[in-house]
């Protein structure tokens, strides 16, 4: 590995440790205001550019804000379900009251007691149509 390729990758685990110690959803620019505060020098973009990733890569999941920014967590192990981008992989977490609702229903109706389920929508994003 060449010494920008380490670089990169140092600076990536450093986005993905800041943002697992997040709570909630965060924007590029907190979570780098974060990084600054603990006397990182990683740069605005190369935020954006390793949230992106991770977004990509099912480690973080987006979530875009009423005012259009794209927040992100790190991908939790509680349950969720995502929209996923077939193209770029881009994913977002989604609300899915009705999911819970429907699949505890359908199980009940069939007399399936402890019903778990794993839902994730595929399609294809806005800045890939
Ligand atoms: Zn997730
Ligand atoms: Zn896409
Ligand atoms: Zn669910």
């Amino acid at each position: 590995m060449d010494e920008s390729k380490r670089r990169n990758t140092r600076q990536k685990d450093a986005v993905r440790h800041a943002l697992g110690e997040a709570i909630g959803f965060v924007s590029a620019q907190q979570l780098h205001l974060v990084l600054r505060n603990f006397g990182s020098t990683i740069g605005l973009a190369t935020v954006y550019r390793a949230l992106a990733d991770l977004a990509a890569s099912g480690d973080a999941d987006a979530l875009q804000s009423k005012d259009g920014e794209l927040l992100y967590r790190a991908c939790t192990t509680d349950h969720h379900h995502h929209l996923i981008c077939r193209a770029c992989g881009k994913t977002i977490e989604i609300e899915a009251e009705r999911v819970e609702k429907w699949a505890d229903e359908v199980a009940k109706e069939h007399g399936f007691t402890q019903p778990t389920h794993t839902i994730d929508i595929f399609g294809t994003c806005l800045s890939c149509q």
